[in-house]
């Protein structure tokens, strides 16, 4: 992976690998993947470092972490925000302003289309065959943002409200209420873990 690291050139994106890697485990495609959408998030939408941002992502799959360890986006502070729909996209906004309902966002996929110009990195994105990361970083470094498309999309900016807290009725915890059920959601699906 050095060899591959080694080409390349932009200084700021080689500390955030050696940022990454040890937070991830290892440099890993989707990783890099998440790391080439930030660095275009970056640029259209102004983003500075240190800035607040809010990502969701449309996967579990590493995708998240680039932003978790460089932008501190986690699922605790509500940086992050995860849809398990298994695709290779997010949306990502800066912090609104006062009473501002909704923020420009910007949404980017990693488009199969634009892929397939990279036959090794397609392989790899349609999981046709065994890639290694190595290959496919490769290509991606090569492509830069040519295998992305993004548009500008309307973020609405969550309202906070009051907590609604109960005691369940059967563990007897006490637990943050959606309406205005008597028993945890633990208790009513019978499923703790
Ligand atoms: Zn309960």
């Amino acid at each position: 992976m050095d060899e591959i690291i080694a080409k390349i050139d932009d200084l700021e994106m080689l500390s955030q690998i050696d940022k990454l890697v040890p937070f991830h485990g290892y440099l890993s495609t989707g990783a890099f993947i998440g790391l080439q959408m930030l660095q275009i998030a970056r640029k259209l939408l102004d983003i500075k470092e240190g800035d607040r941002v809010f990502i969701t992502c449309e996967t579990f799959n590493c995708l998240p972490d680039p932003f978790q360890i460089l932008y501190s986006c986690t699922v605790g502070n509500k940086g992050l925000k995860i849809l398990d729909y298994g695709k290779m996209a997010i949306t990502i906004n800066k912090a609104a302003e006062p009473r501002q309902e909704k923020v420009k966002g910007l949404r980017i996929f990693l488009d199969p289309e634009k892929t397939a110009k990279y036959p090794v990195f397609h392989a790899w994105y349609m999981n046709e065959r065994k890639v290694s990361h190595e290959d496919a970083i490769s290509d991606l470094i090569e492509a830069g943002e040519d295998v992305y498309t993004w548009e500008y999309v309307d973020v609405p900016v969550s309202v906070k409200v009051k907590k609604n807290v109960a005691i369940c009725e059967i563990c007897g915890e006490s637990f943050i209420r959606i309406d205005e059920e008597p028993i945890c959601q633990g208790c009513s699906s019978n499923n703790h873990i």
